[in-house]
């Protein structure tokens, strides 16, 4: 026998679970069944596919066997069990991103753990909630030797040969004090169909059942095995059918979270192509949202039989947060991955279900408006992803999205702006590059302030990425107020302006040639009303925050763009440098003018030290 140690990822989640920060220990069952059921869709579909495997027996069922004299409890599998290798690596180390993520979100704080560890299934190590020994007997299909695990889940674990006479799992808890109560067969049964009754395969309970004795007038314990869930794809059953209830308790046992879903749609094509889908919005994000290996939470099903639970072509990435299932009626049992890939079936599929997706989160947004916040509050993100990434479904995932503005609180849609705009007004606008309060205090912003106009602020990192590659709304132009062109709702203040630029020429060109090859130009300003002066960017070139940002993520080879730099010509400073001929504060000046329009966008100063001298040589004048 050989003894072994847990990962340290392993130890802190059995620490977690054994200081009981789980509200509610029953769900250790769901995991366990849950994990069966993983391993006898996991055989099935090698059996159909895997000639290897084709002549193997396959008789799927889960038994659960309760022994209420010694307090244990066995769950066992026909599934595709475990080798040696198997039961080390996937009883003794945790390699799901999802859950190293989640150890990683831990504060200590046990209070607040609790309600995360309630949104997250710890899987297999939950049964250390209700057991003090666990062994695990595995056979794994294919091979004829089987092996033991032993841990108590705290000092490691242990491994041997064993027997067992097919493939497959058996679990055996010994109950703890908190274990106990499940140490009766009521209890199992009401958990059972509580969590795991829609689980495809059935599920059986051994127990002692006490039957009247007619004869002695007495009640007998007789042995007894009965099936206690339904075993039915629920999804394949008429949605007037089932209740809220049977769509949370079938979300909870593929999902593995414990909340309740927000929303799910549930949808039977018939016709052309003949599908089931079932999809769920996690009421929170999943830990793994953004990471590159997430789980996917979308199972693929052929005529009710689980194919895989791990094809990323199922949905667009931006749509990853979706749970649930898709289960058609005309892909061969066989499909293999590769076949996934370039499918009409899957594809048909795959576009219907993000149409119907995207189009009921529209009708919860328009019916539930608050509920929908809700929904936003996770999921604002990825929509703004598949902007970038689903042209087909763009004016769809416009009219989702939801933005912070200079006009409302809280946070506003497209169409709602739309219904705001002034009178002639012909394009939207919106500024990105930076925190929202550096935004919001931007001046680029007071010109639109001053004539009124709605300002869309996107102070998401993404944003400015996200929303470059998007020019019209509902045939309204799109327009970053941080961009150089000039806008066609400010063409009065363009024409105003052309008079005074002939008086400023030479004090422009003064401008210029003290900030040399650090700006591209230097101009008359028709956006700004109090500040004096400020940076736009070409069209074309990323902003300097965008361009902070790509530097952060490795792009060392970016040229930094020269940006404009603006001035006010209606400002104090810039009427009074108009009437100075000294040169030397008209270079304090110039810089002065330039840094500070940088500072104003969140760009640090190349030389802080040369900026502070210039502020006090000019203080030292005025005071
Ligand atoms: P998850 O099910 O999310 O992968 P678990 O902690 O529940 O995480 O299980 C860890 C792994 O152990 C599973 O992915 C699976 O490979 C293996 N496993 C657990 N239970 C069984 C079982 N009954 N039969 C075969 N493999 C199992
Ligand atoms: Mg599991």
């Amino acid at each position: 026998m050989s003894k072994r140690e847990f990962q340290t990822e392993v130890n802190q989640l059995l620490q977690l679970i054994v200081h009981s920060l789980y509200s509610h220990p029953e769900i250790f069952l769901r995991e366990l069944i849950s994990n069966a059921s993983d391993a006898l869709d996991k055989l099935r579909h090698l059996t159909l596919t895997d000639d290897a495997y084709k002549s193997l027996p396959f008789n799927p069922r889960i038994d659960l066997e309760l022994d209420e004299t010694n307090s244990t409890l066995t769950i066992a599998d026909t599934g595709i069990g475990m080798n040696e290798e198997d039961l080390i690596s996937h009883l003794g180390t945790i390699a799901r991103s999802g859950t190293k993520n989640f150890l990683a979100q831990l504060s200590g704080d046990a209070k607040k753990d609790s309600n995360l560890i309630g949104q997250f299934g710890v899987g297999f190590y939950s049964a250390f909630m209700v057991a003090d020994r666990i062994e695990v007997v595995s056979r794994k299909a294919g091979e004829d030797q089987a092996w033991r695990w032993i841990s108590d889940g705290k000092t490691g674990f242990e491994i041997e040969p064993a027997e067992r006479s097919v493939a497959g799992t058996t679990i055996l808890l010994h109950f703890n004090e908190e274990g106990k109560q499940y140490a009766n067969s009521w209890r199992l049964m009401e958990v059972v169909k509580k969590y795991s009754n829609h689980i495809a395969f059935p599920i059986f309970l051994t127990y002692d059942k006490s039957q009247w004795n007619e004869a002695e007038k007495k009640s007998d314990k007789v042995r007894t095995t009965e099936q206690v869930n339904a075993a039915s794809a629920l999804w394949r059953r008429p949605k007037s059918e089932l209740t809220d209830d049977d769509y949370k308790e079938l979300y909870k046992s593929i999902s593995g979270d414990s909340q309740d879903p927000l929303f799910w749609f549930h949808t039977r094509a018939e016709g052309n192509l003949d599908y089931t889908t079932l999809f769920y919005i996690p009421a929170k994000a999943p830990l793994d949202l953004y990471q590159a290996e997430y789980k996917v939470g979308v199972k693929l099903y052929v005529k009710r039989v689980f194919i895989m639970d791990d094809a990323k072509e199922l949905l667009p990435p931006y749509l990853r947060f979706v749970r649930g299932i898709i289960d058609s009626e005309d892909l061969p049992l066989n499909v293999s991955r590769e076949i996934l890939q370039q499918n009409r079936v899957l594809t048909s599929i795959r576009t219907a279900s993000v149409k119907k997706i995207l189009s009921e989160l529209k009708n919860i947004a328009e019916n539930q408006p608050e509920k929908y916040l809700e929904f936003i509050a996770e999921y604002n993100r990825p929509l703004k992803e598949g902007l970038y990434s689903d042209y087909a479904n763009r004016e769809l995932l416009l009219d989702l999205i939801r933005f912070k503005s200079t006009k409302v609180e809280g946070l506003t849609s497209l169409a709602d702006v739309k219904t705001r705009m002034k009178a002639g007004q012909k394009s939207l606008y919106y500024i990105t590059g930076g925190s929202e309060s550096l935004l919001r205090t931007s001046p680029l912003l007071e010109i639109y302030k001053k004539k009124d106009i709605e300002v869309l602020i996107l102070d998401d990192e993404v944003d400015e990425i996200v929303f470059s590659g998007v020019d019209k709304y509902a045939d309204i132009d799109l327009k970053a107020i941080n961009k150089a062109s000039t806008s066609d709702d400010l063409k009065d203040e363009t024409a105003a302006e052309a008079d005074s630029a002939e008086a400023l020429k030479p004090l422009l060109e003064k401008l210029k040639a003290t900030l040399g090859d650090r700006v591209k130009d230097v101009r008359a300003s028709v956006r700004l009303a109090d500040s004096p002066s400020c940076i736009v960017t070409d069209e074309e070139e990323p902003s300097p925050q965008l361009l902070q940002m790509l530097r952060a993520m490795g792009q060392k080879d970016i040229p930094t763009p020269k940006p404009t730099l603006e001035i006010n010509p209606d400002h104090e400073i810039v009427k009074k440098l108009l009437g100075r001929s000294d040169d030397s504060v008209t270079q304090d000046a110039a810089w002065l003018l330039f840094d500070q329009a940088l500072l104003m966008e969140g760009v640090p100063l190349p030389d802080p030290a040369a900026f502070v001298q210039r502020l006090n040589r000019v203080l030292t004048h005025s005071i």
